[in-house]
């Protein structure tokens, strides 16, 4: 079906010339006997059933002069005959008809053939209207249908729109659940893998640590004892080479272990009291002697407004203040090293605090500032060569000032000196807040039973080590292989302290640790312990482990040991230990 546009239906209502040719028919059906002959203002001529000739003068005439009057004008037709001119202004058009009734004279205005014929020109004037009025009903009737039909179309074609929009939003919103359902589930395994290698690399790097730290204290305990014996020049600076050179190795390998165990997010800081005072100064002492042997002095200042006693890691804020007052050695051939800390301001508690360590050393060219702070990255390539070091130093303090809240960052003059400085929020401790360890040390520290010492150790090599060490102190060793062996031990034996390796096969440190706390406990087992049973307080166990993690050490105490040392013993911290928890 062609449909019928508004543009169409609008054109059928307005033809006038249907109008008139309408009008026509209407007045010849109710003047039968009449010709005629409609003339519209345009001069188009429409012609009845019985059309009345007229000769184009004459019609000219009669148009012009019924423009110029209400009433009927008077005509000749071509035969002769009376005709007679109207002007329709509704049409508008000019009527010329002739009917024999009609007399030429009949015609003046106000006769009855006038009147009689002005009314049947009304009339059909009044049809035809009428008729146009049905036309246009019958058309506004149509008009209406194909604008309910179009409604209806668009009804029907937005609804099947809106069909076809909600069963797409409906398969769009299947797909994307789906869809985030498969990430969701990849990305939950590759969570599970993450975390499946992140504890792989944590592992490793326990093992490592525990592998690399056991022959480590073998070559630098060795060489340590090796360089006291009675040996000639040569071999004495061998073993002193020996020495310096696994000294190094053993700081390497730390600071690789550090690193490795910071970038995988591993590295946690403690957060126990500490004495700053001590900590600055015992770095400040650490560097006296070289320093002075170099002709350079060390200074510190603690502003007076910081409190001694400090919430946080101190180890690992003694490692930064090493790394930094050691590298200013390092690059410094006379004047003076100063560690400062001052009082920056005091917030919500906390004291805002500036460390500095300030050289006059050689200092760094301002176009390597940022780039030491790189892992192995030094300032200039002659650096290693000269002075030694691996580039790795800066790089763990920048990650460990970073986990303390600050930023390390560094002003320098060639040849005039570097100052390294780093602005971190400090909380003083409370009073009675001792950290656990210094605890478990105050109460059971002198235990009174004599000089002898368990030391429980598998590997031979370590164990001659850690025997000439405690021998050297002053002390008395026994020997046990395992934790098994160590009970055996204390079933016959009394000892003042047990020195106790963590990992060993058969019995492990911790275990026997465990086992010694339960039968200590127990006063029906104690008694088949010669060397528990006397006791009044518990023995004094101190783990010995190449794990240097804060959670060993935190193992170590929960399995009930007293103190702890990391492999390779240093002597010092030995000697340290062994004053604090031996009988005098
Ligand atoms: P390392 O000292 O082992 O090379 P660091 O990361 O500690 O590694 O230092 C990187 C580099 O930064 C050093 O090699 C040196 O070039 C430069 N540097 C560090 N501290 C100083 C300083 N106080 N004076 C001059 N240069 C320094």
């Amino acid at each position: 079906m062609t449909e019928s546009t508004f543009d169409d239906i609008f054109d059928d209502l307005i033809d006038p010339n249907e109008e008139r040719q309408n009008f026509l028919s209407i007045f010849e059906a109710l003047l039968p006997e009449a010709s005629t002959l409609l003339v519209s203002e345009a001069g188009v001529l429409l012609a009845g059933a019985r059309p009345l000739a007229l000769a184009p003068s004459e019609r000219e005439r009669l148009v012009r002069e019924t423009g110029a009057t209400d009433g009927f004008v008077a005509g000749e037709a071509e035969n002769g005959a009376h005709c007679q001119a109207v002007y329709l202004a509704n049409l508008p058009a000019v009527l010329i008809f002739s009917c024999a009734a009609v007399r030429k004279d009949d015609l003046r205005s106000g006769s009855t053939s006038a009147s009689l014929l002005r009314n049947t020109i009304d009339l059909a004037l009044a049809r035809q209207e009428r008729e146009m009025l049905v036309a246009d009903h019958e058309q506004a009737v149509r008009q209406i249908s194909i604008l309910q039909q179009q409604h209806g179309k668009l009804i029907e074609d937005n609804y099947r729109q809106y069909q076809l929009n909600q069963d797409r939003e409906k398969e769009y919103a299947r797909k994307l659940e789906s869809e985030i359902a498969m990430q969701t589930a990849e990305l939950r395994e590759a969570n599970v893998r993450l975390e499946e290698i992140s504890r792989l690399k944590s592992d490793f790097l326990a093992n490592m640590s525990h592998e690399l730290r056991t022959p480590m204290n073998a070559i630098i305990g060795f060489s340590e004892l090796l360089s006291e014996a009675p040996l000639s020049e040569e071999h004495l600076d061998y073993a002193r080479t020996i020495s310096q050179a696994a000294a190094s190795l053993l700081t390497l390998i730390n600071d690789i272990l550090d690193l490795a165990k910071i970038e995988a997010g591993k590295l946690e800081l403690e957060h126990l009291p500490f004495d700053l005072t001590e900590v600055v100064g015992n770095v400040a002492a650490m560097f006296k002697i070289p320093a002075r042997e170099k002709g350079v002095e060390v200074a510190c200042r603690i502003d007076s407004r910081i409190p001694r006693r400090i919430m946080g890691d101190g180890n690992r804020l003694r490692q930064i203040l090493i790394n930094l007052t050691g590298n200013a050695m390092k690059f410094t051939e006379h004047g003076e090293i100063d560690i400062l800390i001052d009082h920056e301001q005091e917030a919500s508690g906390r004291i805002v605090s500036r460390f500095s360590v300030r050289d006059s050393g050689i200092g760094i060219p301002a176009d390597r500032v940022e780039a030491i702070f790189e892992k192995f990255t030094q300032a200039d390539g002659s650096t290693t060569r000269k002075y030694g070091g691996t580039g790795l130093g800066l790089a763990i303090c920048l990650q460990l000032v970073e986990l303390m809240g600050g930023n390390l960052a560094v002003t320098s003059e060639v040849g005039k000196g570097s100052t390294f400085y780093f602005v971190i929020p400090l909380e003083e401790a409370p009073a009675e807040n001792l950290p656990l360890r210094e605890q478990q040390e105050a109460g059971l520290g002198k235990t009174g039973c004599g000089g002898r010492i368990l030391l429980v150790e598998d590997n031979v090599v370590n164990q001659r080590l850690a025997s000439i060490l405690v021998t050297r102190q002053g002390y008395e060793v026994e020997v046990a292989s395992d934790g098994a062996e160590a009970l055996e031990h204390l079933r016959h034996q009394t000892f003042a302290l047990v020195l106790m390796d963590v990992q060993m096969p058969n019995m492990d440190g911790m275990e026997a640790t465990r086992r010694i706390r339960a039968i200590e406990a127990d006063p029906a087992l104690r008694h088949d312990y010669v060397g528990l049973r006397a006791r009044q307080q518990p023995l004094a166990i101190v783990g010995l482990t190449a794990h240097a993690r804060k959670e060993d050490e935190a193992a170590c105490f929960q399995a009930g040991m007293n103190g702890f040392l990391t492999k390779p013993i240093v002597k010092a911290k030995l000697a340290v230990i062994l004053s604090e928890m031996m009988p005098s």
